[in-house]
């Protein structure tokens, strides 16, 4: 049990008794991708892959950190948390307790000792997994009860956001959080990025005979932030050019009149990506409500080919995943988050996954790429307390 080894962690760096230990999960998105900052629609999973941060409250403002996967001991007092500072993985700590008090939480200090279980810069988000971990820690410390109800959770999701964007000065578009904190076990979460509601959506793939693979391809590609925010800037662009608030508002039936309009070829295929993609997340929500998975491994299959030919956000290692997993039969697959590496998923028989990890092992060996790291996932549940 890791929420063991984090109390074993803080007992060994604080010298007592955590108060408690709390986790939050990691997310995989099934479909809607770079959506999230355009008030579309996205379809998150939480995954079994936790974070886990055992937690004492301070009487004082200091925050101290530690990780059992990094090194040292961080200690910043609240007064001086802001941009850049702590600088590194403390931010995604630090940042929530100051992100609190700018909500107006009247939050202090804390002792931190962390053991997170989500592969790190996977695309599996575990930044959201670290912050969502140590908010609900902070919300049941200082009785704040913002994890008793869904809007509470809310809160907590958008004071996360503030916290990545503003300390540790990652852009994020909300989505993760939100996963992290609101998806329940044996649902995806469909999550409209334009008013902040969300719905439940059954997602039980072994009632079906079906199993969800994960592919980290394990790629570690440079110039990604400024890919990130290239695509963001393209799409405020297009939205300018269209004269709408973001690109949500364009309809996927209107889309055929309306890209002509826009200045550059570039544009259209950004803006392209975009409303179709948000017709995907609608389309799969209505497949799996139908529990017609074939259609979910189409929608998969298209929204790939958009993400690679349209948003240019796919890379050799991502194509080739997909491509091995749809040849060793899957129904569908998709690499997922926010591109240039990071993971693919496939929607596969459930007695087939072993050999479709097989065949994207070997695919991967024959391209001279790096082994991938392949496993099975199942939708699992939100942040909480564990001990
Ligand atoms: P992803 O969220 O997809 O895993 P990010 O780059 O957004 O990738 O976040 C990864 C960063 O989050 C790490 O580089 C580190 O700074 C921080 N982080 C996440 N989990 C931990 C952890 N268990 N211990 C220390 N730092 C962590
Ligand atoms: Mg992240």
């Amino acid at each position: 049990m890791t929420a063991d080894h984090a109390a074993e962690l803080f007992r060994s760096t604080f010298g007592a008794e955590p108060s408690g230990v709390w986790s939050a999960p990691g997310r995989v998105n099934l479909i809607g991708e770079h959506t999230d900052y355009n008030g579309g629609l996205c379809l998150p999973i939480a995954l079994p892959q936790r974070t886990f941060a055992a937690v004492r409250r301070r009487d004082d403002d200091v925050v101290r950190v530690v990780s059992a996967q990094a090194d040292g001991l961080v200690e910043v007092s609240l007064g001086a948390v802001g941009p850049g500072n702590p600088s590194g993985w403390a931010a995604y700590v630090a940042g929530v307790p100051w992100s609190l008090r700018g909500a107006g939480y009247a939050v202090g200090g804390l002792d931190v000792a962390v053991d997170g279980r989500v592969p790190l810069g996977a695309g599996l988000s575990s930044s959201a997994a670290l912050e969502c971990a140590v908010v609900a820690a902070a919300s049941d410390l200082h009785d704040l009860g913002l994890l008793a109800s869904a809007s509470g959770r809310s809160t907590l999701a958008a004071v996360c956001v503030e916290a990545e964007n503003a300390v540790a000065q990652a852009p994020t578009g909300g989505m993760d959080q939100s996963a992290a904190l609101l998806a329940e076990e044996g649902h995806a979460l469909l999550l409209d990025c334009r008013d902040h509601s969300t719905e439940q959506v059954p997602f039980d793939l072994a009632a079906h005979g079906l199993a969800l693979l994960v592919m980290d391809t394990r790629a570690e590609h440079a110039l990604v932030d400024g890919q990130y925010a290239e695509r963001r800037d393209s799409c405020e662009q297009a939205a300018r050019e269209l004269d709408v608030a973001s690109l949500r508002e364009v309809s996927a039936d209107d889309l055929a009149e309306i890209l002509p309009t826009l200045s550059s070829d570039l544009l259209r295929r950004r803006a392209r990506h975009v409303v179709t993609e948000i017709e995907r997340v609608r389309q799969a929500v209505g497949a799996l409500r139908n529990d017609d998975f074939q259609a979910v491994g189409r929608l998969f299959l298209e929204s790939h080919a958009s993400m690679r030919d349209d948003f240019e956000i796919s890379v050799a290692e991502l194509d080739t995943a997909v491509d091995a997993a749809v040849r060793a039969g899957a129904l569908g697959a998709r690499m997922t988050g926010g591109g240039f590496g990071g993971s693919a998923i496939a929607l596969v028989q459930a007695d087939a996954a072993e050999a479709t990890i097989t065949a994207v092992e070997k695919a991967f060996a024959d391209s001279g790429f790096g082994a991938p790291d392949c496993f099975v996932v199942t939708a699992s549940g939100s942040a909480g307390r564990d001990a």
